[in-house]
């Protein structure tokens, strides 16, 4: 007889616990934590919704997810089709929806701007193309090859597809940025009413309670004749034939810890702001477009999202890539310091800092995902973004598959 062990609630965990549901075979799902989503949370501070990190959804996951989630459902607003580019001491927005003002915008030159037209064009046969090379070329090497120009690099490409892979100097393979330009021509970034935290909560609806297991760390993992025991914070065991589990066993087994991974993560802070006023009226994802940044983008959160800040004020989230070698104490202030030459007309004085999340382990270096133990014929199967790569619908889907697949 089946049964099967899920080790961990994030988004792969409950793909897993979804598609197990729905085949009705046995299993448990056990998390170390008090609540289901992994990566993907959101906590309540004096009113404003603050998620772990700046994330979004793109409203394109929803075609590739199984229907009947209840993700359709959910309140979402969205940021705008386009973003705001500060370099110089000033700011501009491009915008697809706006077709004039992106022409005329000297952001960068008309040959950038058609190249822009083109690749979006042919976006999915680029993306079905590159998807099937075995070494695709890095981001920037792709942009070069296409005919961007330096400019357009910098101005735009390094903020914003450094900004999705958390690396601004665009060596990540362009499988990404193929794939978040489809999404993005596609569909939209949005955000849930109630924060990010909610699309995890939603989904594990569908999952019979009785199934889900808070609080509940796997702390050893033992193959034995016909399967594996494995043994919990509480001491008990029990046996299992298959195990669904995000990480080799060892880095799961504890804290995170560099020794233990056998993949490379990248590391990002994000700051929060309580805000009297924002500097833009739409909500466009703010680039910081000048040489060497401490701020990488700036999220005018409650214009996308109302609901993230309470009535009268806002909430922004400035990101940050890396860890950086910058002391805890100085993040507020140089961020703000950064903030004012994007904007150097504007009152920054009454923003103040709601929460630093500083997270080593953001995403993963989606050149060396892993490929241990992915199918292990002895039924322990790796699921979740180490062997998917990042991302809330990769996650989803990599657990889901491999549950549908028992
Ligand atoms: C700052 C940031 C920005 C991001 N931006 C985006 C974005 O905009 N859009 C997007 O789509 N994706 C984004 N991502 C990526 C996305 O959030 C992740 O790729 C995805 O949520 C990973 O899910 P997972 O299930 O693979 O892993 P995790 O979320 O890490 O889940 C693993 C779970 O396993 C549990 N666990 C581990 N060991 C044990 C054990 N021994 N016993 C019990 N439980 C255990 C952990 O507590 C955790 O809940 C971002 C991530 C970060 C951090």
């Amino acid at each position: 007889m089946k049964k099967v062990l899920i080790v961990g609630g994030g988004l792969s965990g409950i793909g897993a616990a979804i598609a197990l549901s729905k085949s009705g075979l046995d299993f448990e799902l056990h998390e170390k934590a008090n609540q289901v989503g992994g990566k993907v949370a959101s906590e309540y501070v004096e009113g404003f919704t603050l998620d772990r990190g700046f994330q979004v959804y793109f409203s394109s996951y929803t075609y590739e997810f199984p229907s009947g989630l209840g993700l359709e459902k959910l309140n979402w607003g969205s940021f705008k089709n386009g973003a705001m580019l500060c370099y110089d001491g000033s700011c501009e927005p491009i915008d697809k929806s706006m077709p004039l003002v992106s022409a005329l915008s000297p952001a960068f030159g008309i040959k950038d701007k058609l190249l822009v037209l083109k690749l979006t064009l042919q976006i999915k046969s680029l993306l079905a193309k590159n998807l099937k090379s075995k070494s695709p070329l890095s981001m920037r090497e792709f942009l070069q090859t296409y005919g961007f120009s330096d400019l357009f690099i910098t101005r735009f490409a390094e903020p914003f597809w450094g900004g999705i892979t958390l690396d601004r100097d665009l060596k990540e393979s362009s499988n990404k940025l193929l794939r978040a330009w489809s999404y993005l021509s596609s569909g939209k970034a949005v955000i849930p009413a109630g924060g990010m935290g909610v699309i995890p909560a939603t989904l594990s609806k569908v999952i019979p309670p009785d199934r889900i297991h808070l609080n509940s760390q796997v702390v050893a993992i033992k193959t034995t004749g016909n399967g594996f025991e494995a043994t919990f914070t509480d001491e008990k065991t029990n046996l299992y034939s298959h195990v669904l589990a995000p990480t080799n066993w060892s880095y799961s087994n504890s804290e995170q810890s560099e020794t233990d991974q056998d993949v490379n993560y990248k590391s990002s802070t994000a700051v929060w702001f309580a805000a009297d006023q924002l500097p833009i009226k739409e909500p466009y994802l703010i680039l910081n477009s000048n040489p060497n940044p401490v701020v990488n983008t700036l999220a005018p959160m409650s214009l996308a999202q109302p609901s993230y800040s309470p009535k009268g004020q806002h909430l922004a989230c400035a990101s940050l890539l890396g860890l950086n070698e910058i002391p805890y104490s100085d993040i507020e202030s140089l961020a703000l310091a950064d903030l004012q030459t994007m904007y150097p007309t504007f009152d920054f004085s009454n923003w103040r800092v709601l929460r630093i999340d500083r997270i080593k382990y953001a995403q993963v270096e989606e050149t060396g995902l892993s490929t241990a133990d992915t199918h292990n014929p002895n039924g322990y199967i790796r699921i979740g973004e180490q062997v998917s790569g990042s991302g809330i619908n990769h996650a989803f889907l990599n657990g889901y598959q491999a549950g549908s697949q028992l």
